[in-house]
């Protein structure tokens, strides 16, 4: 059985040894976009080379990038530790064609990746593509020799990528593996398609158009290719497993935090375990690329991460703060193939138990106070706005936390409602300041409680549609 480190490397190896240029990944803070928050697709550090602005020394690339979805568009922050296939922090293998080859080699490269390279059973597997795409469903059937009944035409924005509002774009073509029927799940397009029975691996962008306005599109003169695969899923398929916390690294990593706590990750525990393993990825990850919690932007974003698995810590008992002591046994695991988490490893630990033992305290309160407003409500239920906002407000639990919290019971939050207090409690203190005469100290006060106030609670919605296939 391969790990995910030989995985990772035989995926890189095939496409060096098929004329690829093996790149680096770029780190999570994206450096050319200031509207993206996280690196979240392999595309991203090759943007300019999509569209021309920027010359790259080869025509072709693979790469293995590092991911967070924990934000804007893409947020995967509510599926962790219920779905088999999402993380905040994942590895996206990626290759890419700057008007190099198109649509029939990218097909050819991921199908005999797929069943030679990695003998994955064929028959397991099914394409969608874009339904006017009928180039590609022809190309499927002449290549891989798939049936037409496994080939699915989807006729949503789901298998059509966009850049922007304006640039390239394209239709895709999504690979999935049917996991069997005694999970549940549909086929992509059907109206079961979230559960877990199907589970799309990869993902090849055709760029085979350039928007020009928004009702002005005209072919690439040189199209292109970006393609996405989930390190992590792939490696559960290759190890004979449905859900990616069963493969080798999450495992480890799982059995580091049963043995720090003493609780098997079994019965209710189990969620939690995940939620840790993963949450601990991504704050590692994060913290090793310059990202510190904060109360706004991104670093609030990794805050909220870290206060969820903070709690989840404490469900499982935890009465020590728990992530710095996962973290050699992540390192041990990934910092071969990244040196920044090695590098930064005394930092990310230091970060890590300050934080922990910061919010401690408050979180033991804060839960006691939860519980006591939740005691009454069962499946179906809301909890009160004001409740949500006190939390946040004076116990420093990010919203996603108390929805988090509430959601195994079934009970959801007044967001309506915990916003409008939000609000109320920014107007309220703009009355008491009210004539007081310093409009300076008053305006200067105000700059700075609206941006203390304004944290992220939501999430970020200024992100753009870049970058993410
Ligand atoms: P899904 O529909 O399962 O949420 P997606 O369509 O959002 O996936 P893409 O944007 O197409 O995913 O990304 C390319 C690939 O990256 C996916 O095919 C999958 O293998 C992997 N991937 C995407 N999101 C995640 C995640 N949160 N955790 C792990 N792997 C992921
Ligand atoms: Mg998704
Ligand atoms: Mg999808
Ligand atoms: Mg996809």
């Amino acid at each position: 059985m391969s790990g995910v480190n030989e995985i990772r490397s035989s995926f890189l190896d095939y496409f060096k040894k098929n004329d690829h240029e093996v790149v680096a990944s770029s780190p999570l803070v994206p450096r050319n976009d200031p509207t993206l928050m996280f690196t979240n697709a392999g595309m991203v550090q090759f943007k300019n080379a999509f569209t021309g602005l920027e010359q790259r020394p080869y025509s072709t690339a693979a790469t293995s990038q590092k991911c967070v979805r924990a934000g804007g568009k893409h947020n995967d922050l509510d599926n962790v530790g219920y779905t088999a296939r999402h993380h905040t922090f994942f590895e996206m293998l990626g290759n890419f064609s700057f008007g190099d080859y198109f649509k029939d080699r990218a097909i050819e490269l991921a199908w005999n990746l797929l069943t030679k390279e990695f003998g994955i059973n064929k028959d397991r597997l099914l394409v969608t593509v874009y339904h006017t795409d009928d180039e590609a469903f022809e190309l499927w059937r002449k290549i891989a020799g798939i049936s037409a009944d496994r080939i699915i035409r989807i006729p949503t924005n789901d298998n059509f990528w966009a850049m922007g509002d304006t640039g390239p774009c394209g239709p895709c073509s999504e690979i999935f593996y049917d996991h069997g029927d005694h999970i549940w799940g549909g086929p992509p397009g059907s109206a079961d398609e979230d559960g877990d029975r199907f589970i799309e691996i990869w993902n090849l962008v055709f760029m085979q158009f350039e928007q020009v306005t928004p009702d002005k599109r005209v072919d690439l003169p040189r199209p292109s290719i970006d393609t996405g695969m989930g390190l992590e899923r792939i490696a559960a398929l290759l190890q004979g497993q449905h859900d990616n916390y069963d493969i080798d690294l999450f495992r480890r990593l799982i059995t580091a935090s049963e043995d720090a706590t003493g609780v098997a990750a079994e019965g209710k525990a189990r969620v939690s375990h995940r939620v840790i393993a993963d949450h601990l990825r991504s704050s590692a990850f994060l913290i090793a690329d310059g990202v510190l919690p904060d109360k706004e932007g991104r670093g609030y974003v990794l805050r909220r991460i870290m206060r969820r698995a903070m709690r989840h810590a404490q469900l499982l008992g935890a009465d020590e703060p728990l992530m710095y002591r996962l973290l050699p046994t992540l390192v041990a695991e990934m910092g071969r193939a990244y040196p920044e988490l090695q590098r930064a490893e005394s930092m990310i630990s230091e970060t890590m138990k300050l934080e922990e033992t910061r919010f401690r305290k408050t979180l033991e309160r804060g839960l006691g106070l939860l519980d006591e407003a939740s005691a009454g409500l069962g499946e179906g239920d809301r909890l009160d706005g004001e409740t949500a906002f006190k939390l946040y407000d004076t116990y420093g639990f990010p919203l996603d936390l108390t929805q988090d919290a509430l959601r195994p019971r079934g009970v959801d939050v007044d967001t309506d409602a915990f916003k409008a207090a939000m609000e109320r409690q920014k107007a309220e203190a703009r009355k008491h300041w009210a004539g007081s005469g310093d409009a300076a100290t008053e305006s200067i006060w105000f700059e700075v409680k609206d941006k203390v106030g304004a944290t992220d609670f939501l999430g970020y919605d200024t992100e753009s549609a870049e970058g993410v296939i």
